[in-house]
């Protein structure tokens, strides 16, 4: 049987090739490399796309981090409140720049921050908070300026898994990464909206933000060769955003593809039976029993669908949760059918971080996460009968085998 796999950019590419191409020569010979007319055409429409005032394109995700951390001053000491159930990234910027990455725990439904451990971890250090929007679900940002405005906090949002993601803030429906101080996204290419290589953008509604990151991206010189700070090179090159130009107007119809591919993974999960009685991560203690026995999966908690926003999830990854997680990734690979862990560990487990000396035991949900999600395929290009044919094989794996224990 053919696979299925993960993700299939060759079959993106094939369907875009000759604007794509025509897109990559013209820039190639104009020999304008890096920012330009290009990126700063990106600039505008992801500005608009995402509700913010300004979007810079930089380098990758992990540089739009970096400087969104250095553009708020983030400073050695500083405590940062961040998931531990996250990419790298997300804690990496921080401790990069000398602060300190503060954990925290995660909610078992939708996967992302637990805002009211958050609360608990804040200390007068505590400059700021990295929301992530975690598998492309927008986190409950009404909470997060909650706590801002209470704390003094600043906020970045990790917006790299979920650029376009909406959410209703104050009755109006608003985008990721235009709500807090600084978005931050990636085109890394197994994102969303994927370039042809690494690059990424912040996004802000201050200008003295915009101009200090317009500094930070070419190494804080202002005007040429005078540097009144330091920054680095997060500079965007023209070929990526050209690609990315190119691509941007398919990303609504790509997260429509998404959002129909979760919606049939649920419903025929729910249908086959093996879905837990609530088919949601709700209360991890409460459904540990049951995972012991083996026969349940649980769904993600789809919140877009109980909100007016409409997309408030554009499943980056659709995600399940299961026992004897790593037997069915291994029966589903035999299959041709190819998964992922997103996270396996999470950062207050990581070797790097060990000085940090974070306790085990207060990250339950985080460390359940771990040992337990599983990444379906969900790209846009994926068929009904993959679909099925993916569903078909959890199914039997649950039957062949359905009182092993994990
Ligand atoms: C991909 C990703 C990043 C980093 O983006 P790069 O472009 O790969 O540097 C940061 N945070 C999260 C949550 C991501 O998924």
């Amino acid at each position: 049987m053919t696979p299925i796999p993960l993700l299939n950019l060759q079959e993106q590419y094939q369907a875009l090739q000759p604007e794509l191409e025509i897109a990559l020569l013209r820039v190639a010979r104009s020999q304008h490399c890096v920012l330009g007319p290009e990126v700063e055409q990106l600039e505008s429409t992801l500005a608009e796309y995402c509700g913010a005032r300004y979007a810079l394109g930089v380098s990758s995700g992990t540089d739009a981090l970096l400087m969104a951390l250095m553009a708020v001053n983030i400073q050695p000491g500083d405590e940062v409140l961040v998931p531990t159930f996250s990419f790298f990234a997300t804690a990496g910027a921080v401790a990069r720049l000398g602060a300190r990455p503060v954990f925290v725990d995660s909610l078992p439904g939708t996967m992302c921050m637990d805002v009211a451990h958050a609360r608990g971890l804040i200390t007068p250090r505590t400059k700021g908070i990295i929301p992530v929007h975690l598998y492309g679900q927008a986190m409950p940002m009404d909470e997060i300026l909650q706590l801002s405005k209470a704390h003094g906090l600043l906020i970045i949002e990790d917006a790299a898994q979920a650029i376009g993601a909406g959410l209703m803030l104050g009755g109006k429906p608003v985008r990721v990464g235009g709500v807090g101080h600084i978005g931050c996204f990636s085109f890394y290419p197994t994102k969303n909206l994927g370039a042809l290589g690494d690059a990424g953008l912040v996004t802000t509604n201050d200008e003295h933000l915009y101009k200090t990151l317009i500094k930070l991206r070419n190494h804080g010189m202002e005007p040429r060769y005078y540097h009144s700070m330091i920054g680095g090179n997060f500079r965007m090159d023209a070929l990526q955003a050209a690609a990315l130009n190119v691509k941007f107007p398919y990303l609504d119809g790509w997260h429509i593809a998404r959002q129909r591919h979760a919606e049939r993974y649920s419903a025929l999960l729910k249908e086959s039976g093996i879905t837990s009685e609530q088919s949601q991560v709700h209360q991890v203690q409460h459904h540990i029993q049951e995972f012991k026995q083996g026969t349940s999966i649980f769904l993600p908690e789809l919140i877009w669908k109980q909100t007016t926003a409409s997309q408030h999830h554009i499943f980056h990854q659709y995600t399940i949760c299961t026992p004897r997680r790593d037997e069915l990734r291994k029966y589903l690979a035999e299959r041709g059918i190819a998964t992922e862990v997103y996270y396996p560990v999470p950062f207050h487990r990581q070797e790097c971080f060990a000085y940090l000396q974070a306790n085990n035991a207060d990250y339950p949900v985080a460390n359940f996460l771990a040992d337990h999600v599983l990444s379906l395929p969900v790209y846009p290009e994926l068929s009904v009968e993959e679909i099925e044919r993916v569903v078909g094989t959890i199914v039997d794996f649950f039957h062949h085998s359905p009182h092993n224990q994990s």
